[in-house]
């Protein structure tokens, strides 16, 4: 790379690999090595990160593995669990892919409407759901719509591969599970049952092209107007998307009349507990999630 890189990055190698094994290859060599390396997907989140950082602040990386050559983790994919109908998306599928793909437009339009809110057309072309994962940022747009559909990435090493539901992935702000030589190579998410309700809100000061002040996925499906699965994926409003286990324990089972909006605001107040920054305050945080929350949940 040329001297006029973004900040750390002059003397970095490039490589690129065209599967998912031999980037894992790359990756354990790197990191045996003591070398610094980085995955690029898109380039929307990390790129843009480099170009900002000041240069004092940024860690030199030896070498980026650039992975949009692996064709595999471009896949769109059906399997059937255990009865029920799951897609599965390599890490490398774009917002775009969601808005383009017939399966997913006809399964899940919830993905659609996320993948619509998500920057502009440039940004949906070239950003990456494992790219919104792995960068952690509790404002994603992807994570909670991932979650709400009960999400598990699947992550590969050169070591072998191990499975995470979404909402055990993330540990705290922008930390997550993802081990050195680790990548995200799918997202498996459940098909709702027809009938769901299924929610996108994503409230920002603009229509387009605006970071969110809170966001809410949800999925609920009922059985006879009984409440028998109620998950949702909350973003902005804690250091982590968070998917309000709390809410979930307390409807499913129940019908919507006999749930409390009181109630279930109080479970909703136990577990986030937004802050004020630039973009708004915490009380209208919470204010709005409660209010997204009680409308995911009626019929
Ligand atoms: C103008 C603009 C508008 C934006 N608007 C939005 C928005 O509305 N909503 C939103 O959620 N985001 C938005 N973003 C952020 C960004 O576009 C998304 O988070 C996007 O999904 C990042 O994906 P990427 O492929 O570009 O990731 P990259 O920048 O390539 O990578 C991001 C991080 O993920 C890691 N990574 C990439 N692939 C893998 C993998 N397979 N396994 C493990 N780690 C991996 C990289 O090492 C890096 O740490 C915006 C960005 C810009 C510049």
């Amino acid at each position: 790379m040329s001297a006029h890189a973004p900040a750390g990055l002059a003397r970095t190698e490039m490589v690129c690999p065209k599967t998912i094994a031999e980037a894992c290859a790359v990756l354990a060599q790197a990191h045996r090595d003591k070398r610094a390396a980085s995955l690029l997907a898109g380039g929307t989140d990390v790129i843009v990160d480099r170009h900002l950082m000041p240069i004092e602040k940024a860690r030199p990386l030896d070498l980026v593995v650039d992975l949009t050559g692996v064709d595999e983790l471009t896949a769109i994919s059906e399997r059937d669990v255990a009865g029920e109908r799951h897609l599965v998306f390599g890490g490398g599928v774009t917002y775009w892919q969601l808005r383009t793909d017939r399966r997913v437009l006809a399964a899940i339009p919830m993905l659609d409407a996320m993948a619509k809110d998500v920057g502009a057309v440039q940004i949906q072309t070239r950003g990456t759901l494992a790219g919104n994962i792995a960068t952690a940022s509790p404002a994603a747009d992807g994570v909670p719509a991932l979650m709400a559909l009960d999400g598990v990435v699947k992550l590969v090493s050169e070591g072998g591969a191990r499975t995470v539901p979404l909402d055990q992935f993330f540990l705290a702000y922008r930390k997550t599970v993802l081990a050195a030589g680790e990548l995200i190579a799918e997202i498996d998410v459940r098909v709702p049952l027809p009938g769901a309700r299924v929610t996108w809100r994503k409230v920002g000061t603009r229509l387009a092209q605006a970071i969110s002040k809170v966001a809410l996925a949800g999925v609920i499906e009922e059985e006879r107007g009984t409440i028998t699965r109620a998950r949702f994926g909350v973003a902005s409003v804690a250091a982590v998307t968070h998917p309000l286990g709390g809410v979930r324990a307390l409807a499913e089972g129940k019908t919507f009349k006999a749930l409390d909006r009181a109630t279930v605001d109080a479970a909703i107040d136990l577990e986030i507990k937004p802050i004020d920054d630039v973009r708004s305050t915490g009380a209208y945080r919470l204010h709005v999630a409660k209010a997204l929350v009680w409308r995911a949940l009626a019929p």
